[in-house]
């Protein structure tokens, strides 16, 4: 008897589910509204889409004040490229940033001396914190037949983070950084909530797959997360006395 009740008990619930599975139907997965916004794609690969704020577009600095006094950037602009001025230090963008989408071209001069750190180094700092260099630093550096530290070398995350690959061209070619930003985030108190996570292609290549960042970068020391808000975008005037290095197409798209 008892068996009798289970083994009906057992068979209904089949059933059941045989007739819940005969009702599903592929429209019941199908997720059709919101649309995601319709954004017009450049022409070319690495042209900004339509939806996308031109940090630089070869005509002037008008998105940059330099980041030691506020006042408008300084660095060189001719012939379409800006081009760093180590005289007036780092500039950085007059708008704040939380998570974004970015694409920076580069370019290192001919006729480039020095070798490792002293070779046309410079870095996009993916958030500017403060003066001078604070900030997390992808840094920015001759990436060809140039040996210096992996941890520090073009495509790194300065002293957190080896690249995957050097996919690094010659100098006087144009190298190109596409970069996906999640900044951290911070409680009421000033504690970490999530910490900065950075995706990089250089050339095409990813070199950093959602690396989870350990704080600033610093020269020198452990890194530490402090709280902060949205934030400029920063380039860097490195003080090596290497021959300046140039920018060009410069977008940013908001996240
Ligand atoms: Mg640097």
């Amino acid at each position: 008897m008892k068996y009798k009740i289970i083994l009906t008990a057992l068979m209904a619930g089949s059933l059941l589910m045989a007739k819940a599975q005969e009702k599903a139907k592929p429209e019941d997965t199908e997720v059709w509204d919101p649309s995601p916004k319709v954004v017009t794609p450049g022409e070319h690969l690495g042209e900004a889409p339509s939806d996308a704020i031109i940090l630089f577009d070869g005509k002037n600095l008008d998105e940059w004040v330099q980041n030691n006094d506020g006042s408008p950037a300084k660095w060189d602009v001719q012939d379409g490229i800006l081009t760093v001025n180590k005289n007036y230090g780092n500039i950085e963008t007059k708008r704040k940033f939380t998570n974004y989408q970015l694409h920076i071209e580069w370019r290192e001069p001919e006729g480039l001396e020095g070798s490792g750190q002293g070779r046309g180094n410079s870095g996009v700092f993916l958030a500017s914190i403060g003066k001078g260099d604070d900030g997390y630093e992808l840094q920015v550096l001759d990436p060809y037949n140039n040996k210096t530290y992996v941890n520090g070398m073009a495509g790194s995350i300065y002293k957190q983070a080896i690249p995957l690959a050097n996919p690094g061209r010659k100098n006087n070619e144009w190298q190109v950084y596409d970069i996906v930003w999640n900044a951290p985030v911070f409680n009421e108190d000033g504690s970490l909530k999530t910490p900065a996570y950075v995706t990089v292609f250089f050339n095409g290549v990813l070199v950093e797959n959602h690396f989870e960042l350990w704080g600033p970068t610093l020269y020198i020391g452990k890194p530490k997360y402090k709280a902060h808000g949205p934030s400029p975008i920063k380039l860097q005037a490195h003080g090596d006395k290497s021959k300046p290095l140039s920018f060009r197409n410069i977008w940013v798209r908001e996240l």
